[in-house]
């Protein structure tokens, strides 16, 4: 049984379904395909020369998947119980799996803003991943959304291409650690927006700016950008997991790396659910694989 169906759980699936072992993938009733499914060009995924659009490599990975016998279950798993040599699962529509190994994928969420424009401009000038959309705004002025670590890292990475980089932030000072907020500051291809908040992504199917809001006085000021960087954190969906198997104080899983192995026999965990650091694609379906191998070793040591 492998839950989730981004490029970890998938890849799982694949290397499973290869072995013999007949995955079942519950696949997430509204986010089938996972955070790719979200995006448009994916340009750093190997194999790719021309990139690939996010869809369209999850549904390639999907029909790989499912040529080798994997069965996919677009439904979301609301139940798990994951102590002893048979586990339970139990979908949204009622359906029972008691599998003897379970491979956990699924995956992190961003932290949104919460503005109606969110969906409609992801993907296009609006996104949740420097490494990943970094590149397509050279000399391009854009802004980064936040005041923590992840939001000095973003930044600064995006100094490399951006010919403007405008670091929006709610309060007068920095939440990141001291070198990082000092090295943001003391980098003059960055600006800093104190006090400001985001009132709207402006934008019909492209961004074009952002309306900022000052927290202090409540006036409005339009941020001219083509390119958002959302940097205010990520949440891993193992809400179903607590008080069952160990999570870090994040909520991530914890697993015996560099294998994937979870402190419960037979359990497995791999991807953005377990990944604090990484967060991409290739990294996902690495750890997915290797989280096939690791449950067909131990399913095969079963007596
Ligand atoms: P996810 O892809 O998040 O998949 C998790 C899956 O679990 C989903 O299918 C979800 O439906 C399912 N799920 C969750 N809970 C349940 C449940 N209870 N029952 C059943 N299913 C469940 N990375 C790159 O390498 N290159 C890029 O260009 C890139 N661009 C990105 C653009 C955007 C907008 C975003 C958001 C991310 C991007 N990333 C990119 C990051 C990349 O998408 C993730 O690192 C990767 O998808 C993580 O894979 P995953 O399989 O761990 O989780």
């Amino acid at each position: 049984m492998i839950v989730g169906s981004g490029p970890a759980g998938y890849t799982a699936a694949i290397y499973a379904a290869r072995a013999g072992l007949s995955p079942v993938v519950v696949a997430g009733s509204v986010s089938a395909g996972g955070a790719l499914m979200t995006t448009t060009e994916v340009e750093n995924f190997p194999g790719f020369t021309a990139g690939v659009q996010g869809p369209e490599l999850m549904e390639a990975m999907r029909g790989q998947a499912e040529r080798f016998g994997a069965r996919i279950v677009v439904d979301d798993a609301v139940h798990l119980d994951l102590d002893g040599p048979v586990k339970t699962t139990e979908t949204g529509s009622g359906e029972i799996f008691r599998p003897r190994a379970v491979i956990l994928a699924m995956g992190s969420t961003y932290r949104r803003l919460g503005l109606p424009e969110e969906e409609r401009l992801s993907g296009h000038g609006l996104s949740w991943c420097a490494t990943c959309d970094g590149f397509f705004f050279r000399q391009k002025e854009i802004a980064v959304i936040g005041g923590g670590d992840s939001a000095m890292e973003e930044a600064l990475f995006l100094t490399r291409f951006a010919s403007k980089v405008t670091v929006v932030h709610r309060r007068d000072e920095f939440r990141a650690s001291k070198i990082m907020a000092e090295r943001v500051m003391n980098d003059e291809r960055i600006e800093v927006a104190w006090n400001s908040e985001v009132a709207e992504i402006i934008g019909d199917a492209q961004v074009e700016g952002l309306r900022l809001r000052d927290t202090m006085s409540g006036s409005e000021r339009v941020l001219p950008v083509t390119g958002v960087f959302v940097a205010i954190g990520h949440d891993p969906r193992s809400e179903l997991l607590a008080g069952q198997i160990d999570l870090d104080p994040d909520g991530y899983v914890r697993v015996a790396q560099p294998g994937t192995e979870t402190n419960l026999p037979g359990v497995f965990a791999a991807g953005d659910l377990v990944d604090h650091r990484y967060r991409q694609a290739i990294t996902a379906a690495g750890t997915g694989c290797a989280a096939a191998l690791d449950a067909q070793q131990f399913l095969a040591a079963e007596p």
